[in-house]
């Protein structure tokens, strides 16, 4: 069975277009220079409607990780067992992704990441994924 595909809506288009573009697009405020992990209208932090969209240099750290044996739905439990991760985005967001490569069962907390984007579906839609790179 398929994994599911983003229905991206109105304020999260451009991420889901990006990620299309092997990009990870990230909000900025620019009244306040915080940046947002979930797309919306507004800033999160300041309620200001200046956001701009910057790309992300796509590097992250393991901020925590759970190995999943039994996936919610039928499409993860044949995905199972998967590796599901708390990510520390270098430009200050967390996200929550999937380790993907062969060495993911080693994932550690603390292992540097690369963001990578992952083909879902027959639309041309990817999913946003980490894979470990240069661990210590
Ligand atoms: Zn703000």
């Amino acid at each position: 069975m398929e994994l599911p595909i983003p229905r991206p809506n109105h304020d999260t288009q451009p991420y889901w277009d990006a990620a299309r573009d092997d990009r990870l697009a990230l909000q900025h405020c620019t009244a306040c220079n915080k940046v947002q992990a979930v797309p919306r209208s507004f800033c999160g932090h300041c309620q200001s409607p200046d956001l701009v969209w910057r790309d992300s240099n796509c590097q992250g750290i393991i901020a925590s990780f759970s190995i999943v044996q039994r996936g919610p739905t039928k499409a993860f439990k044949d995905y199972s067992p998967y590796v599901l991760a708390l990510v520390d985005v270098s430009e200050g967001v967390r996200l929550m992704l999937n380790i993907v490569g062969d060495d993911r069962f080693e994932a550690q907390i603390g292992d540097p990441v690369e963001i990578i984007f992952e083909a879902r579906g027959n639309d041309g839609f990817k999913m946003p994924q980490a894979k470990r790179s240069g661990v210590k």
